[in-house]
């Protein structure tokens, strides 16, 4: 057993399932993990969920500064006997949901990069609160679901292509970095992994003139999956069929285009028509 894995279970922890505790415990995953999501000494860190430290302790010795934020309160003491002597720490106790994230930040170095093994039951919230555009973030680099993981990377008329694709690919530039089997965290969850990688691109992918009526357009493009975007802009914007038909050939699109088809520059030529 690992010396990590020891360690976790010396500390006789009852994992909590409905907070997502599945750890990390393979000292060469984590710094494979570390390497990838690119932390250098002169940035900081803000991590999500330390659990009871492994990956913590790699970010530490990686990054200028590291502030994470657990919401368990049992994790607490663990964390600071296990990392006290790292010097660059400060261990925030609660929600990442609830917190109010640009106070809790004020102190790190901007951009800071958000690296992180995250709870899987906040993943989409969790995402799209770090990418909302009120926190400095460099790049984010995370620990998601293989399932999670396509939908980020997937392509226009994919399967998995959708909002989460849309919200991800628009901002930043995604890749996939570690694929993770389920038995590499204990307890192992259900479902296999991956790390991937968003860097924040330094103006969006693609040029829209009303960025909230961008994403209402591409929400539209998945509200009845299989029926056209016509047919999901009358749905949505309330506008009768002439009216979709007018902007979605307005924006040099086939009438009959089905939503799930648009690619991110038709989505935003579509939301400039509108706008
Ligand atoms: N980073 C550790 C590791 O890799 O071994 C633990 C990762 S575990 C998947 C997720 C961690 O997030 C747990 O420690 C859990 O208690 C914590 N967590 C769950 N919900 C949270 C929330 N809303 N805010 C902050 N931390 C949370």
């Amino acid at each position: 057993m690992s010396k990590t894995k020891e360690r976790i279970r010396e500390s006789n922890l009852r994992y909590k399932q409905s907070l997502g505790q599945n750890f990390l415990y393979d000292e060469g995953l984590l710094a494979e993990l570390t390497a990838a999501a690119g932390v250098t000494k002169d940035e900081d860190v803000l991590e999500i969920g330390p659990g009871c430290g492994s990956l913590t302790k790699h970010l530490c010795d990686a990054a200028n500064r590291v502030l994470a934020v657990e919401l368990d309160e049992r994790l607490i003491p663990l964390l600071h006997a296990f990392l006290d002597e790292k010097k660059n720490l400060t261990v925030v106790q609660g929600d990442v949901m609830s917190l109010n994230l640009q106070e809790v930040t004020a102190e790190l170095k901007k951009p800071f990069a958000v690296v992180a093994n995250i709870p899987y039951y906040i993943t989409t919230p969790l995402i799209k609160l770090l990418l909302g555009g009120d926190l400095p973030v460099s790049r984010l680099a995370l620990m998601v679901q293989q399932e999670v993981a396509d939908k980020i990377l997937a392509q226009p008329g994919e399967d998995a292509w959708g909002p989460l694709s849309i919200l991800c690919q628009f901002l930043c530039e995604p890749r996939l970095a570690v694929k993770v089997p389920a038995e590499m965290f204990t307890p192992p969850p259900k479902v296999d992994s991956a790390f991937v990688v968003l860097p924040v691109r330094e103006k969006p992918a693609v040029e829209v003139k009303d960025r909230d009526l961008f994403f209402r357009v591409a929400n539209a493009a998945f509200a009845l999956r299989r029926k056209t975007m016509v047919n999901n802009l009358c749905a949505t914007f309330r506008v009768d069929r002439a009216k979709a038909v007018e902007w979605v050939t307005g924006a040099g699109l086939d009438e009959k285009i089905r939503g799930e088809k648009l690619t991110l520059e038709e989505l935003a030529s579509l939301a400039n028509v509108i706008e």
